[in-house]
């Protein structure tokens, strides 16, 4: 699913750039009366520009050979052919495409400048929260196990299971942090490959609740889901991980005594699932946002977390062909919802 989107990525370029021939085909129609068609090669020029900056060297020089082609066809008279009258218009689709390929060429490289900037930026902003992420639990880590080992501390042993139960807690998370930026890594360079299977969502949620089972403790967690339910058609351990960030969060931004409620209900050949939980809630601004990558909300920094769960479970839902939203009020608290199609 991943691969075809990244495909479809890679094609829509093409097809814009045609759309934006097209439009100025449509502009050189009517204004061919009252300008030389060496001058409505201008607006094509224009055409090829935005392709090269937008999408790079390929398009554009692509949107320069249909511009040619085009513009001969239509605008250059004779009209609906491609043979030409005078020779001079021989020279102006070859200046065009030479001038087009250059711009391509010069226009691309800025891009890729950009782009490379914008790219250190992030890697820079990443690095830092990676590396603030992983620390934290390398430390609880090496603490824990500098006590265990001190000979001179004689610890009992309470002390020493506490001390045991730090330690495997925390790689716990460590190895959480490593495989959400494995996945992370591996959607975005399209490389995520879904394999469906049929699965019975109690079974799901059970698992997932089964993972949770530190975090949840003595929460009331309540799980509505209708006897007849269908089965549905998922790569388990992927939608497994999207469910477990979004449960995680529902318990990490509420309260301990507040319960966390599933429900899922089918309608029209699609599953829904929402999860609700009565915590801190989310501001409209930061609706907009909580679904992008590092992103976190500034009041939850005191939270343990790397702003990646809900981008990957985006992620994985959206590659099953299904959705995920939230509704939620500030305080009150928050619902996700996930829509994945039955079959
Ligand atoms: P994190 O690792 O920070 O939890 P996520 O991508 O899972 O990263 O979530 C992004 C941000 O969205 C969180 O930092 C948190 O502020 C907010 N958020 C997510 N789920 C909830 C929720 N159920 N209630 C309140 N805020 C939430």
């Amino acid at each position: 699913m991943a691969f075809i989107q990244s495909q479809r990525n890679r094609i829509l370029p093409y097809i814009i750039s045609c759309g934006l021939v097209f439009l100025t085909t449509l502009f050189g129609e009517l204004v061919k009366k009252r300008l030389e068609p060496t001058n409505i090669v201008m607006f094509y020029l224009l055409a090829v520009v935005f392709v090269a900056i937008r999408w790079g060297r390929g398009p554009a020089i692509a949107t320069s050979i249909i511009s040619v082609l085009v513009f001969d066809f239509f605008l250059v008279p004779p009209y609906l052919t491609f043979s030409v009258n005078h020779i001079q218009y021989v020279f102006t689709f070859v200046a065009f495409l030479v001038v087009g390929i250059v711009v391509s060429t010069f226009a691309s490289k800025v891009r890729e400048q950009i782009i490379q900037r914008q790219t250190e930026k992030l890697q820079t902003a990443l690095l830092n929260s990676i590396s603030h992420d992983l620390k934290t639990p390398l430390v609880s880590i090496t603490g824990a196990l500098t006590a265990l080992l001190d000979r001179k501390s004689s610890l009992d042993a309470q002390h020493i299971r506490e001390l045991s139960e730090t330690a495997l807690g925390e790689s716990d998370r460590l190895n959480r942090i490593v495989n959400n930026l494995l996945d992370m890594t591996k959607m975005e360079s399209g490389v995520l490959r879904i394999s469906k299977k049929p699965c019975d969502l109690r079974d799901l949620m059970g698992a997932c609740l089964e993972q949770l089972k530190d975090k949840i403790g003595a929460r009331d967690i309540k799980i509505d889901i209708p006897k007849d339910f269908p089965e549905i058609a998922v790569d388990f351990p992927f939608i497994l991980k999207a469910f477990f960030n979004v449960i995680d969060n529902a318990l990490k931004y509420s309260p301990d005594g507040s319960p966390v409620e599933i429900r899922a209900t089918f309608v029209q050949r699609k599953v829904q699932v929402k999860i609700q939980d009565y915590g801190l809630g989310i501001s409209r601004e930061d609706l907009k946002r909580i679904f992008e990558k590092f992103y976190r909300v500034e009041r939850s920094q005191n939270v343990l977390g790397t702003g990646l769960g809900l981008c990957i479970s985006k992620g994985i839902i959206e590659a099953h062909g299904g959705e995920i939203s939230v509704e939620s009020t500030p305080g009150k608290g928050s619902t996700f919802t996930v829509e994945l199609p039955l079959e």
